[in-house]
């Protein structure tokens, strides 16, 4: 068996373990595979072993790997910094963006996503963490942002994304998460996404609500380069 796949089984466990200390349903947890800077080929082998939703950071380096993987039925997941004209190739190419913090980005996204796919599927990344954070809408200025992206015809407003600050402290990354949950929860809009937690922090955000988990490092290894 591969490393990645008996990393996948690993994670598998964690999350299972994390929903239960819960009294989570396991299966409303979902793994993302973050797979920014490693090759079409750790994909590929993660596919063999269950995985279907990837997330990437970088426009160029995921046009890459969709091509290289084309035959397999992956859906994609944009998760890092979008610059204006970047949207138009993530409105084309993905089917769901973690990372919209802007209405302009937003707007652009709506008029650029094809007519014939379903509507872009949507998270807000919200900045929990104040000054220690550059991206990411500040909470005050969260509910305008929402309704107004839930309003975007090509666009389906999902939920709520967050990358707090990295911390060892459980109890610290607790409370960041749940910044986010309740922050989704006042909203009152029916959103039915967290994306929140990494690698070293999953169970922290699965005991606050998080039903998606983005795993870089715990799934394909360490990264040489790129951001942490
Ligand atoms: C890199 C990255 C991850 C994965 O981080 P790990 O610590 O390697 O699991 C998750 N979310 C975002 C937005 C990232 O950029």
């Amino acid at each position: 068996m591969s490393t990645i796949a008996d990393n996948i089984l690993a994670l598998a466990a964690r999350i299972d373990a994390a929903a239960s200390a819960a009294g989570r349903d396991p299966s409303t947890v979902r793994l993302l595979a973050v797979s920014k800077t490693k090759p079409a080929s750790a994909v590929r082998e993660a596919y063999a072993a269950g995985v279907r939703d990837v997330g990437e950071n970088y426009l160029q380096e995921a046009l890459a790997k969709q091509e290289e993987l084309s035959d397999l039925a992956l859906i994609w997941h944009f998760i890092g910094p979008i610059q204006s004209n970047k949207t138009r190739a993530i409105a084309e190419h993905f089917d769901w963006v973690h990372s919209v913090d802007r209405l302009k980005i937003a707007q652009r996204l709506s008029e650029q996503r094809p007519a014939g796919l379903a509507p872009l599927n949507i998270c807000l990344q919200v900045n929990v963490s104040g000054e220690a954070s550059k991206s990411g809408c500040a909470p005050d200025d969260l509910p305008a942002l929402a309704r107004s992206v839930a309003a975007l015809p090509g666009l389906r407003l999902r939920g709520l994304m967050a990358i707090p600050e990295p911390t060892d402290d459980r109890a610290t990354q607790e409370a960041a998460f749940a910044i986010l949950r309740e922050l989704q929860e006042r909203l009152g809009l029916g959103l039915d996404t967290l994306s929140m937690g990494m690698s070293h922090d999953l169970e922290a955000a699965i005991a606050q609500g998080a039903t998606w988990v983005r795993i870089g490092t715990a799934l394909f290894g360490a990264r040489d380069y790129g951001p942490a």
